[in-house]
């Protein structure tokens, strides 16, 4: 599957700049990945590593039941003063795939379910590669919304804009994408 068009968004490769360094020891990025990756996908950004907060979870999943994300938020959004809030999937997750992963608890395989179930009509028509990566797209569109309706998201005081970036990492082709909601 390339560069596929849904109705609710679009995919296309991320600009290196799309975030510009401002301050190498200043946090501007709070960048929710997948602990499974394995990846250097942060470096995908022309940015200094101290201008990034990290937080890794199973499948990059922006629970609010999550207290380290949660926390995480909070700390990065009302007192780092960060403006950016990326989610990053990785093709080839361990986590976010249609067949049954064993042994992982819930609600994390809560979450797996649930977004099966909901995009089961669209995964029948493709093929097991392209499921696959599909399901790590909508999953990272999901989690957009999520961290959309973050309450330090909706309100992050005067004069201050959190912008919502939804990234998707291949490794095969060393490169990230990134989603463009249509909405
Ligand atoms: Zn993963």
């Amino acid at each position: 599957m390339g560069q596929r068009l849904f109705s609710e968004y679009s995919v296309a490769p991320v600009p290196r700049n799309l975030i510009p360094s401002l301050d190498p020891s200043k946090p501007q990025v709070l960048w929710l990945g997948c602990c499974d990756s394995g990846y250097d996908e942060t470096t995908t950004l022309d940015l200094f590593p101290d201008e990034m907060i990290v937080v890794r979870n199973i499948g990059n999943l922006a629970l609010g039941t999550d207290l380290t994300w949660a926390s995480a938020v909070q700390h990065a959004v009302d007192n780092l003063q960060v403006d950016h809030i990326i989610v990053c999937g990785h093709y080839g997750c361990g986590i976010i795939k249609t067949d049954p992963v064993v042994g992982i608890h819930f609600p994390w395989q809560k979450e797996v379910d649930s977004l099966l179930s909901t995009h089961q009509k669209e995964l029948e028509n493709l093929s097991v590669d392209d499921r696959n990566r599909y399901l790590v797209q909508v999953n990272v569109v999901k989690q957009m919304q999520l961290v959309r309706d973050l309450l330090e998201v909706i309100y992050p005081g005067e004069h201050r804009r959190i912008d919502i970036h939804g990234f998707l990492y291949d490794r095969v082709r060393d490169r990230a994408d990134r989603i463009l909601l249509n909405r």
